[in-house]
């Protein structure tokens, strides 16, 4: 078996905003499935509107995974909330058997100002454990190419190393193309005695004006020999999507040939670029 066989895979989507949308998101669900996925986890909006949809998606991925093998993982941001608000969903996750939670600050929405009661994510994993004990296994953000916010990349560093003294179980990263970035990141990592598996959360490549307007949004990098291809193909969609499998696939590959614990796909609630990268990868 190569190495790139036998990888641990996460996968991620977005609550849906209708009810064609999450049965659409069952589709695409099942399709994944099939690539034994460890766990499909489901994105959480700071400040409220979303928020039902995300229990809704997990819970009817939990119900879904209890047979066919995969776990339902909820991401949980804090900022703008109370104790008393993260307390309620907590208990509800484990009164519905759900073992594994994302942990994150969250950005509050424009408009909104009180950062609530958990001003970041390291103080969210501390009440997790002080709420909860060992229940959750607990998921944390890492930022190879550090945090957009962060004063310095010490700084970042540090914070991170917070949120694994507070009980983090493993991290996945914010999405990169750029392989030196987190080889670089987990090395500083074992340095400061930080030892949990860090996964690289990876974004297969469908649009690149979406991809480049999400990318500065979030302080990913892209980089320019990537970007200047893409811009040569102009609106050739099928040149985008075969360049952007190769090139994904072989960060994919680098990365876990470097020791990459796993892959987390941030998959957009579309089946087809994640099944294609990991067919290669497993090829
Ligand atoms: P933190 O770890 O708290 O860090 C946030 C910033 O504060 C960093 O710049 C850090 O250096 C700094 N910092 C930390 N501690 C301190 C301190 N004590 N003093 C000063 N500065 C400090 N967002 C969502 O809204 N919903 C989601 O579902 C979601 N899922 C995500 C999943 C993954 C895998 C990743 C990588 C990101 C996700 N995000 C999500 C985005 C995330 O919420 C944002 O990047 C947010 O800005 C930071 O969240 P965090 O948990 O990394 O925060």
């Amino acid at each position: 078996m190569s190495i790139a066989q036998d990888f641990e895979l996460s996968i991620e989507f977005f609550p849906p905003q209708t009810a064609e949308g999450m049965d659409k998101l069952r589709q695409t669900r099942d399709k994944l499935a099939a690539l034994k996925p460890s766990f499909f986890s489901v994105t959480y909006g700071a400040g409220g509107s979303t928020q039902e949809r995300t229990f809704e998606a997990v819970f009817d991925i939990q119900a879904a995974g209890a047979n066919a093998g995969y776990d339902a993982a909820p991401h949980l941001s804090c900022v703008g909330s109370s104790k008393d608000s993260i307390r309620a969903i907590l208990k509800r996750y484990r009164d519905k058997g759900i073992r594994r939670i994302v942990a994150l600050r969250g950005d509050l929405p424009s408009g909104m100002a009180d950062p609530g009661e958990l001003r970041y994510a390291n103080e969210l994993v501390d009440f997790i454990r002080a709420e909860t004990g060992d229940h959750f296994h607990i998921e944390v953000a890492a930022y190879p190419e550090w945090h957009p916010q962060a004063k310095s990349a010490r700084d970042d560093l540090l914070a991170f190393k917070r949120k694994v003294d507070a009980g983090a179980d493993s991290a996945i990263t914010q999405y990169f193309f750029n392989a030196d970035a987190y080889e670089h990141f987990v090395a500083e990592c074992r340095a400061l005695n930080i030892t949990l598996p860090i996964v690289p959360g990876i974004m297969p490549i469908a649009s690149f004006s979406k991809l480049a307007r999400f990318s500065d949004a979030c302080g990913a990098e892209l980089p320019r020999w990537m970007r200047k291809k893409f811009e040569g193909f102009g609106d050739d969609t099928e040149s985008v999507k075969a360049f952007g499998l190769d090139v994904v696939t072989e960060l994919c590959d680098r990365l876990l040939r470097a020791g990459a614990p796993g892959i987390h796909f941030y998959s957009m609630n579309q089946a087809e670029l994640t099944a294609e990268i990991v067919r290669r990868l497993r090829a």
